[in-house]
């Protein structure tokens, strides 16, 4: 075993299953030529390992099967993770084909891990091997390399949607089967191939699905789609803690569970990634290629060719077990923050399996019953599809890898854009975010080393970066970094663009090659900018005050209040001449004075001091009430701030997805407790205890009527809520607010509308994730801290709002030429068109703050996440 790899389960080999495993007879002998299913059509007997396994192959009497540690088979209990784990770790520990690597923990502290295949020799052997393999990313390196003597590099990945259980079930017969399987095409596999099998890429979402289904599990087999088995609590088993999809986050790398997963793949570079997913249960079976006019253009053509390989084999391993599928008609590789489709931006080939789910364990559908085992089985089949595949295109795929990165060096070279410089002074705790995420994504950025301007753009050195086009994740950089205007198929199975550098409003310039052109000077760093936020100015203050500029003012805002110190906001701006400071202050400044304070003054300053470093900000210290300009420090125009006690409704029908980004934003960025309330309990809380209350997209009729007068009551006497996205339609209608919305798009046809063509012809007038130009009054509270008059923001779904009336409603309203990257019809651009963004309603001595499209979208867009913080820190100032 290498030394550097983390190995979690360290138990010798060969001892730890020495008095449990019974001596079995070869699986051969037990074959059944007639599956389960038509010896025992509804699949109501108990299930047998023969049901699963290939025909005609020994198995290893000394590899334990899943029966023999876990005491039940395959399919006939969902397998939770600390289940899970027991077996993969008892397969490690017994077979000298197999360790176990920890990558990442998930938020409720679960291993995310692979267990490793492949022959002895290999694993002893695996840190040679990936330097080999890094070696096909350097066209340099790799053009002396013969790819006939190299292993491939695949992994099989199971259930990232934890409610998606055929394929983490499947993952202990893969399991069992490496290590057990004596062939000698197993043996020609594994010693070419090294197999790294993923069996949970959820955890967190993986054990709540278990543990829902067997506490519902009928043991008369229920089949009642009705049943309370197959309608999961919210939020469902889909998501991981924060309730983020994270077949969404490959690219984002919101999430431990990504970060761990990105990384891996950067520095394994694998050839063949499987992705083992479900999808709607009167559905057959699914595999990859997708729709072909889907495919983004940054992937090779020969990439698509390579997954029609593969998909062969796909066919005919479901063919032997009688299985029916369909590839090419449905799913797309065009978003790259998918499981299927990161690889494909990195060189390997990403495959998409989606079986029809049982959800339980024997479910009615339009095909008949289907059972979980069936479900199982097929997962499992093309997890040998794939790795047959692997064995017999090792050398077109790996020449594949090596002629991946030689072109995109190519294209880099002809590529008319030199680079990026990039860099926001004013907010280093976002840049600091920023890099981080290029860096797992390996790509190379580096400092300015001296100041850069053009255009009338000033980059100062040290908050500036530069990132060349020429370099080995060219393709991967050109996705995130170029905004995307033009379309072969206006049909996206996620979005339709990802821009990073809008996703952090992050001022930047492209820098195009030619002759005469200013080239940024710049040097490599592996060093991530890391400012520690001090105290500056005055010894003995009289207050102390800072800007609400850099992403983490609301963590450090927080922090203050929940010491129970009281803290002001500026409302008009201020500049400070003394104490030899010579700055100027911002509307949204936070200030704190020393006087009757919670805390003593060498107290607070300590502590104030503290605070400063942990979120990176600086404090300005102020010996004098007395300003150089604007107001000064005694003036009413410091707004005084309520310490902020926050519930977010939750359950029914409410939107999961938004509840969690906001959840995610105020405990994991900004450190601060949100209350996460079931909207059918509103009868039962004291509403007086909060502030602030949020309606995150969705529904929420499950408050009932009482409850909604029971809110209506809370806003009137002064209460702040919040209704985000597509609550706003709910609470217009039933808060009665002053707030319209357009008509949608009418599809028009010359003569008969093809019928075929239906779903095209309405995903055309859909907006499935494009980014557009917001400008703001930089004076109105929901704009502090953002920098200059314009943002962008991510939009899903065609909903625009009517301008509604009165003054000062809409603070924040889309641009008059609105769309800046990804595909929206001519006809929406136009409806969105000065549209309000941001609507303020006032109800009684309260109000409603109506965010109308995404602020958080995907825990991801930095640059509009203060907009939310906003409506929560500054929403009662107003
Ligand atoms: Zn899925």
């Amino acid at each position: 075993m290498p030394k550097n790899f983390p190995i979690i389960f360290n138990f010798k080999k060969n001892e730890y299953f020495h008095d449990r495993i019974k001596k079995t007879k070869p699986m051969k002998t037990y074959f059944m030529l007639i599956s389960l299913f038509l010896a025992v059509p509804f699949g109501f007997a108990q299930t047998d390992l023969n049901y699963y396994l290939p025909k005609d192959v020994n198995y290893d009497i000394n590899i334990p099967t899943p029966k023999q540690v876990l005491g039940y088979e395959v399919g006939d209990w969902m397998v939770s993770h600390d289940q899970l784990i027991k077996y993969m770790e008892t397969i490690a520990n017994v077979s000298d084909r197999a360790i176990m690597v920890e990558y990442a923990r998930s938020y409720e502290n679960r291993p995310l891990f692979h267990l490793v295949f492949s022959s002895p020799e290999n694993l002893a052997n695996l840190e040679q091997i990936k330097a080999d393999h890094q070696k096909l990313s350097d066209p340099k390196l790799a053009a002396g390399m013969d790819t006939e003597k190299l292993p491939l590099i695949v992994v099989l990945g199971y259930s990232i949607h934890g409610n998606e259980a055929s394929g983490v079930n499947a993952s202990l017969l893969t399991a069992y089967y490496l290590a057990a399987a004596s062939s000698s095409a197993i043996k020609d596999l594994l010693k070419n191939t090294i197999i790294f099998v993923d069996p949970a890429l959820n955890p967190d979402g993986v054990n709540r699905f278990a543990n829902w289904v067997n506490q519902n599990k009928s043991f008369a087999n229920l089949s009642d789609p009705n049943s309370r088995v197959f309608n999961e609590a919210y939020p469902g088993g889909r998501s991981n803690h924060y309730w983020f999809d994270m077949n969404r986050d490959y690219l984002l790398l919101t999430n431990p569970e990504s970060r761990g997963r990105a990384k891996f793949i950067q520095e394994w570079n694998p050839n063949i990634v499987t992705d083992h997913h479900e999808m709607g249960s009167n559905s057959t079976f699914f595999f990859q290629p997708g729709v072909p006019s889907r495919n983004n253009p940054l992937t090779p053509r020969r990439n698509y060719e390579l997954t029609k390989a593969i998909a062969e084999y796909h066919a005919k391993f479901l063919d032997q077990i009688g299985s029916l599928y369909f590839s090419e008609e449905q799913f797309d590789d065009y978003y790259f923050g998918k499981g299927s489709s990161y690889p494909d931006i990195n060189a390997g080939i990403g495959i998409l399996f989606e079986q029809a789910s049982s959800r339980g364990f024997v479910r009615e559908t339009a095909n008949g019953v289907l059972t979980f085992p069936f479900t199982i089985r097929n997962q499992f089949t093309v997890s040998l599809s794939s790795l047959e595949a692997a064995r017999n295109l090792r050398k077109p795929l790996l020449d594949y890898q090596k002629e991946f990165y030689s072109s995109a060096l190519e294209e880099a070279n002809k590529d008319a854009i030199l680079g990026w410089v990039f860099g926001d002074k004013n907010d280093l705790g976002k840049m600091r975010e920023f890099l981080n995420i290029l860096k797992i994504h390996a790509i190379e950025f580096s400092q300015l080393t001296e100041n850069y301007s053009a255009n009338g753009k000033i980059f100062e050195k040290e908050s500036s970066y530069f990132v060349a086009t020429s370099q080995k994740n060219y393709r991967l950089l050109k996705s995130i970094f170029e905004k995307s205007s033009s379309f072969e198929d206006k049909t996206f199975y996620d979005v339709s663009t990802w821009n990073f550098f809008y996703a952090f409003n992050m001022p930047n310039m492209e820098i195009k090659k030619g002759k005469g052109v200013n080239v940024p000077k710049s040097t490599v760093v592996g060093q991530i900018v890391s400012k520690k936020g001090q105290l500056i100015g005055s010894e003995r203050p009289l207050a102390y005050a800072f800007r609400w500029d850099d992403y983490f003012a609301p963590k450090l805002l927080a922090a203050i209040q929940s010491k129970g110190i009281k803290a002001k906001v500026a409302t008009k701006e201020f500049s400070y001449q003394a104490d030899n400071l010579n700055e100027y202050f911002s509307f949204g400044t936070i200030l704190i004075t020393s006087e009757n304070q919670q805390l003593g003054k060498a107290e607070l300053h300590k502590f104030l001091s503290n605070l400063a470093q942990e979120c990176g900000i600086d404090l300005y210290c102020f010996s004098s009430g007395y300003t150089a300009g604007g107001i000064d420090l005694g003036s009413d125009s410091f707004a005084k701030l309520e310490k902020p006690r926050v519930l977010i409704f939750v359950g029914g029908r409410s939107d999961s997805r938004d509840a969690g980004e906001i959840w995610h934003l105020f405990d994991q960025r900004y450190s601060m407790p949100v209350s996460l309330v079931e909207q059918n309990t509103i009868n039962r809380i004291d509403l007086a205890e909060y502030t602030t209350i949020v309606l995150p997209g969705g529904s929420f009729d499950e408050l009932g009527k009482a409850g909604i007068e029971k809110l209506q009551k809370w806003i009137s006497d002064g209460g702040n809520l919040i209704s985000y996205k597509d609550a706003t339609q709910w609470a217009a209608k039933n808060l009665n607010l002053d707030i319209k919305f357009k008509k949608e798009v009418e599809l028009n046809f010359q003569g008969i509308p093809s019928f075929v063509n239906k779903a095209d012809a309405a995903n055309v007038q859909d907006i499935s994730g494009a980014i557009f130009e917001v400008y703001f009054d930089p004076s109105h509270p929901i704009a502090y801290g953002l920098p200059g008059k314009t943002i962008p923001i991510f939009k899903t779904g065609a909903s625009v709002a009517e301008m509604p009336e009165g003054l000062y409603r809409t603070p924040f309203r889309y641009s008059a030429s609105p769309l800046l990257s990804g595909y929206c019809s001519i006809e929406n651009n136009e409806r969105i068109k000065s549209a309000p963004f941001v609507i303020a309603s006032p109800v009684g001595r309260g109000k409603v703050i109506s965010i109308l499209d995404d602020a958080n979208f995907r825990g991801f867009w930095y640059g509009s996440n203060k907009v939310f913080a906003n409506a929560v820190f500054f929403g009662k100032i107003f």
